[in-house]
């Protein structure tokens, strides 16, 4: 029996604003438990939530960004539970009419055979976080930080549109890479600012209805969700063909062992008793707001990339890599001196070489993200530039980045070649000097090379090479040895 996977993702992204959803209280991150949950946040009595417009401005910012229908009048409601981190009893979220409705996502599928894909969302609201228990160090006892209440979050539901792990893994990564584009969510992973529940299901192939789903919650990382979803798949077609049944429970992922776990089952799944936040009107937001919020977006990540592989002749790989964030598209953007003269293909293929080779290499390694890259985007353009004129090999090019990384001269690689004495000679009278030389004291393989010996040329060549400390450009070095030899 063939099996076809079904999946469905729930995201959670915060959102980037300095304070809560419905309070004035900070939302930074690692303060001291405790310290920034206001009145408001805890629903403590007499107070009123007050919507934040910033929050909001972020939803309609991702509904534009997907192509999604952002409703001109969306309800708070009350979802009702007792949990000892949500001391108010109830979570304010959306429910019935969210924000944002409908959109969709354009994954890049398939390794080796990558082709494109449409997702369709379903919906995006806006709600709050509630606290955290902390299990940790507390003598037995389970401590109650409120930092996070209140905190707000995008909820972005996809149809049950992805066929595989690795599909949910690439929706998950493109629906990362769009929130970080375009200013709503910082994308930190660790901290918890961006998590998904992944709902997994397996059917027989052809069959058109769902089978059963489980719902596997809170993953933040994706090669845990990759390593989840395989193993529910295993696990639920395991069971089906035992003769067994999929029950709709949600599960939790354990990556010491590798494998989920049932947390509850859906009969013992909560009647929320949703109702309208008698507090908070309904959200209203005008054509005014969503046109101004559209004129301030910034091009998106397609534009980009299309100019990527248009304007700056990029081959496809480079442009997708290169537009993965807006600040990593930034700085090639001025490291191949875009916007100023012409763009020259040929310095904007060796920018993109340097960026995704020697520097990412570099950033990985000392743990840095782009914006704090030692060697800045205009040095980097200079090197290219200096590479490209013949003044340095591409030898030389390499230790003059690693010194441009540890600041020597500035960063400044022109200063550095002068400091290191590493200009490459591309003066043809004294390359032939040097050649006559070495031809003058090598006749045995001059004539070898007469005779047909090719490797006596490269004997030659080397010789040269030698005699100028590797300074000689390489290219002219050829060219002129083979007229000498003539
Ligand atoms: P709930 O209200 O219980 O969260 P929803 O109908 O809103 O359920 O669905 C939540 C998520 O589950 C959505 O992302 C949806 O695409 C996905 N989903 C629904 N049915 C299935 C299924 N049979 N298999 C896999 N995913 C599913
Ligand atoms: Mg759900």
């Amino acid at each position: 029996m063939k099996w076809e996977v079904v999946i469905g993702l729930e995201t959670h992204a915060q959102l980037s604003t300095a304070s809560k959803i419905f309070s004035g209280a900070s939302t930074a991150f690692g303060a001291p438990p405790n310290t920034q949950a206001s009145a408001v946040d805890l629903a403590l009595p007499g107070v009123l939530p007050v919507p934040n417009k910033g929050a909001v401005e972020r939803a309609i910012r991702f509904g534009l960004a997907v192509g999604a229908t952002i409703n001109r009048r969306s309800v708070f409601a009350r979802k009702n539970y007792f949990y000892p981190d949500l001391p108010k009893g109830y979570q304010i979220s959306q429910y019935e009419i969210p924000v944002v409705v409908g959109g969709t996502l354009t994954i890049q599928a398939g390794n080796g055979n990558a082709h494109e894909k449409t997702i369709r969302l379903t919906r995006a609201h806006l709600e709050e976080d509630a606290g955290k228990s902390l299990h940790e160090d507390y003598h037995g006892m389970t401590g109650i930080d409120l930092n996070r209440a209140g905190t707000p979050l995008l909820e972005i539901v996809s149809e049950p549109d992805l066929r595989s792990a690795e599909e949910a893994v690439a929706y998950a990564k493109q629906l990362h890479e769009l929130v970080q584009w375009h200013g709503i969510c910082d994308g930190n992973m660790q901290e918890g600012s961006f998590r998904c529940d992944a709902n997994v299901s397996v059917r027989p192939a052809g069959q058109s209805e769902y089978g059963t789903r489980c719902e596997i919650k809170n993953l933040n990382s994706f090669r845990f969700m990759e390593k989840a979803i395989e193993y529910e798949v295993r696990r639920q077609i395991a069971l089906i063909e035992d003769g067994g049944r999929v029950v709709q429970e949600t599960r939790l992922y354990d990556p010491d062992r590798d494998e989920t776990r049932s947390m509850r089952s859906k009969e013992d799944a909560m009647d929320y008793r949703y109702f309208p936040d008698p507090d908070l009107p309904p959200l209203i937001v005008d054509e005014a707001w969503i046109e101004r919020v559209r004129a301030a977006m910034p091009e998106t990540q397609d534009a980009k990339r299309a100019r990527f592989t248009g304007d700056y002749g990029l081959p496809a790989y480079d442009a997708r890599l290169l537009s993965a964030s807006r600040a990593l598209a930034d700085f090639f953007e001025r490291a191949a001196g875009g916007g100023e003269a012409a763009i020259d293909p040929r310095a904007a293929k060796a920018a993109s070489n340097w960026i995704l080779g020697e520097l990412s290499a570099g950033l990985n390694a000392a743990d840095l993200d782009i914006g704090s890259s030692p060697v800045s985007p205009e040095m980097l353009a200079r090197l290219v530039a200096l590479t490209q004129s013949g003044a340095l090999s591409s030898k030389m090019a390499k230790e003059v980045f690693s010194a441009m990384w540890s600041g020597e001269q500035g960063g400044d690689p022109a200063l550095i070649v002068k400091a290191r004495g590493l200009e490459q000679i591309s003066d043809a009278g004294a390359i032939e000097k040097v050649i006559d030389q070495v031809l003058a004291a090598n006749p045995q393989q001059v004539a070898d090379y007469r005779a047909g010996k090719e490797k006596a040329f490269n004997s030659l060549i080397g010789q040269v090479m030698k005699a100028t400390k590797g300074s000689a450009n390489p290219g002219q070095v050829n060219t002129l040895l083979k007229e000498k030899l003539k």
